[in-house]
C-alpha cells in the first residue's frame, strides 16, 4: 500500500493540488477526464473523516488577458466548475475567491469534516508560475497535509506543484492515486519492461521527440517511427519525399539516431509506404506511395499498407508498448487508418497479454477517438508530464514529495 492509502486522514484539513483544467466551451465543460480522474483521491480523504481543500490553474489567465485585452477574469475562473464539481462529488462545494488572503484563510480554518474547499484559479497571479517561495507557504498554511495529484502539471516547478512540498513534514507530503497510477503505468514501462518493449512514436515532427527516441535507445528492443516525423528519415538517406513534411535542418540528427540504433541492437521500423495526398485536405486526391519515391506534389499523410501490417506484426509480438503520437493526419478521416490499425494491433497485443501505455498528447486523443481507451492496459491524463517522463527527466512535482 501506498503512503497515501495508509494515511488516516481523519480530523485532518488535505490541501490537493489537482488537475482541473478541463476544456470549457461557451460555459460548458465539453470533457471532465481531469475532474474524474481526481475524484478515488478527494473521496478517500472525506471517507477517512477529513476535509479537502483543492487547488488548480485553469488556462494562462494573465497571459491571454495581456495578449487580448478583451478579455478579463471572468473568463479563467474556477467558478464555472464548482456546481459540476459538486454533481461529480455529491457535496456541497464551497469556493474561495483568492487562493490565499483572508477569506481563504477563514474558509479553510472553518473547514469541518467532510467538507470541501475549491480555491480560485491559481494563476490569476504570477507568484504561481514564478514558484513564489510566500506564496507557495501562505497556500500551505491552509491544509495539514499536501497530496500532490496533477500528474498534468509535475513537469512544472510551480509554488503549488513544487515549492510547496518543503513546507510540510516529509510524512505529510505524497502523491495522490492519479499520480500513484501515472508514475507506477510510465516506471513499468521505463524500468521494469518486458521484452520484447516496442515504443510507437509517431507526430509530425522529430525535433519535439528527440529526447524520447534518444532515452528510449536505452530501453526499448523496437522504436516504431510514423506520422509526419517519418519522412526526415527517409530524406537523411536520400529518399524522394516529395511534399512531405521535412525538417532540413534535422537530417544529420536522423541519421545519428539510425546510426546509435543500431549500435545498441535496437530495431527501428520505418513505415516502407504511405498514403499520399495532392492538398493536406480530407478533400485531396490520394494514392500510395513508396516513402523513397514520393512524387514531387504529393506528401504522405498517412502510413501505407505495408507499413500497417509491418507495424502490426511487430506489436502483436511485443510485450511491452509505448506508444506516443499518431502515424498520420488521423483528425482527417481519409488518413486516419494506419493510426487506427496501430490503435488495434496495440489492443490485440493487451488482450495478450502486453502491458500498453498510451501517453502524451494526440495518442491519447486517437485512442479515444476510436473508442479504444479502455482496451489498452493505462491510458496518461498527462501530456506534457508523461512525454518528460519518457525524456527521462525528473520532474520537479514529483521530485519535490520525495525529497
Ligand atoms: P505531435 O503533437 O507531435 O504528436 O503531432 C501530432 C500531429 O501530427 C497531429 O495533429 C497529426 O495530424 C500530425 N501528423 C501526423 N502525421 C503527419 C503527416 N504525415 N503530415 C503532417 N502532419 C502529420
Amino acid at each position: 500500500m501506498s503512503k497515501f492509502q495508509e494515511y488516516d486522514f481523519s480530523g485532518k484539513k488535505a490541501l490537493i493540488r489537482v488537475d482541473f483544467n478541463v476544456p470549457i466551451r461557451d460555459g460548458e465543460i465539453t470533457d471532465d477526464t481531469r475532474m474524474r480522474a481526481a475524484l478515488p483521491t478527494i473521496k478517500k480523504v472525506l471517507t477517512d473523516g477529513g476535509s479537502v481543500i483543492l487547488m488548480s490553474h485553469w488556462g494562462r489567465p494573465l497571459k491571454e488577458i495581456k495578449k487580448d485585452p478583451t478579455k478579463d477574469f471572468a473568463q479563467f475562473t474556477l467558478k464555472r466548475i464548482e456546481d459540476h464539481l459538486s454533481e461529480l462529488l455529491e457535496a456541497e462545494v464551497l469556493f474561495a475567491t483568492e487562493p490565499t488572503g483572508e477569506e481563504a484563510k477563514l474558509k479553510a480554518a472553518e473547514l469541518q469534516t467532510g467538507q470541501i474547499l475549491l480555491l480560485e484559479n491559481l494563476r490569476f497571479t504570477q507568484h504561481e508560475e514564478n514558484g513564489d517561495k510566500d506564496f507557495a507557504e501562505a497556500l500551505s498554511k491552509l491544509g495539514d497535509v499536501y497530496v500532490n495529484d496533477a500528474f498534468g502539471t509535475a513537469h512544472r516547478a510551480h509554488a503549488s506543484t513544487a515549492v510547496i512540498a518543503q513546507f510540510f513534514k516529509p510524512e505529510d507530503r505524497m502523491y495522490g492515486l492519479l499520480m500513484e497510477a501515472e508514475i507506477n503505468a510510465a516506471n513499468k514501462v521505463l524500468n521494469k519492461a518486458q521484452k520484447p518493449f516496442t515504443a510507437i512514436i509517431g507526430g509530425a515532427k522529430v525535433s519535439d521527440k528527440i529526447m524520447i527516441i534518444e532515452n528510449l535507445l536505452e530501453k526499448a528492443t523496437d522504436i516504431i517511427i510514423g506520422g509526419g516525423m517519418a519522412y526526415t528519415f527517409f530524406k537523411a538517406q536520400g529518399g524522394k519525399i516529395g511534399n512531405s513534411l521535412c525538417e532540413e535542418d534535422k537530417l544529420d540528427l536522423a541519421l545519428d539516431l539510425l546510426k546509435k540504433a543500431e549500435e545498441k541492437g535496437v530495431n527501428i521500423h520505418l513505415p516502407m509506404d504511405s498514403i499520399i495526398a495532392d492538398n493536406f485536405s480530407n478533400d485531396a486526391n490520394t494514392s500510395s506511395a513508396l516513402n523513397t519515391e514520393i512524387p514531387d506534389g504529393w506528401m504522405g499523410l498517412d502510413i501505407g499498407q505495408q507499413a500497417s501490417e509491418a507495424f502490426t506484426k511487430a506489436i502483436e509480438a511485443s510485450k511491452t508498448i509505448l506508444w506516443n503520437g499518431p502515424m498520420g493526419v488521423f483528425e482527417m478521416e481519409k488518413f486516419q487508418n494506419g493510426t487506427k490499425a496501430i490503435a488495434e494491433a496495440v489492443v490485440a497485443a493487451t488482450k495478450n497479454g502486453a502491458y500498453s501505455l498510451v501517453g502524451g498528447g494526440d495518442s491519447v486523443a486517437a485512442v479515444n477517438k476510436f473508442g479504444f481507451a479502455d482496451d489498452v492496459s493505462y491510458v496518461s491524463t498527462g501530456g506534457g508530464a508523461m512525454l518528460e517522463f519518457f525524456e527521462g527527466k525528473e520532474l520537479p512535482g514529483i521530485a519535490a514529495i520525495n525529497k
